[in-house]
């Protein structure tokens, strides 16, 4: 019954999109998330790194996109999934989560830092 047909035709957005990498600002930490897109740039859901506008920069600190690093996509295992089989028993914190720990560490005292410099 709706009139307005001649617009976007309804598509299935559920067919299996490859995950899109995730890049990371290597300035101050920030990820792009193509799934997210960036509101601030009006760059849409779904946009991946590779077809950002030219002009991009990171919202946060302004890098350049060559300040980015490919960190793969969301949930990649990158191969650490199968050697967690391996460690059974012997080693009950995974790879993974050792990782996050040192990172998320980083990133917060990064951001404490940063947070510092923006107080002065
Ligand atoms: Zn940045």
């Amino acid at each position: 019954m709706s009139t307005g047909s001649s617009e976007t035709p309804e598509t299935p957005n559920s067919a299996p999109e490859t995950t899109l990498d995730r890049y990371e600002c290597r300035a101050c930490g920030y990820v792009y998330e193509p799934q997210k897109g960036d509101s601030k740039r009006q760059v849409p859901q779904g946009t991946p790194f590779e077809e950002l506008p030219p002009g991009w920069r990171c919202p946060v600190c302004g890098a350049q996109r060559r300040q980015f690093e490919n960190i793969g996509a969301v949930g990649e295992a990158s191969g650490f999934a199968e050697n967690m089989g391996y460690g059974f028993g012997v080693n009950t914190l995974t790879p993974n989560q050792k990782n996050l720990l040192i990172f998320g560490g980083l990133a917060l005292g990064f951001l404490f830092f940063l947070s510092l410099y923006g107080l002065q």
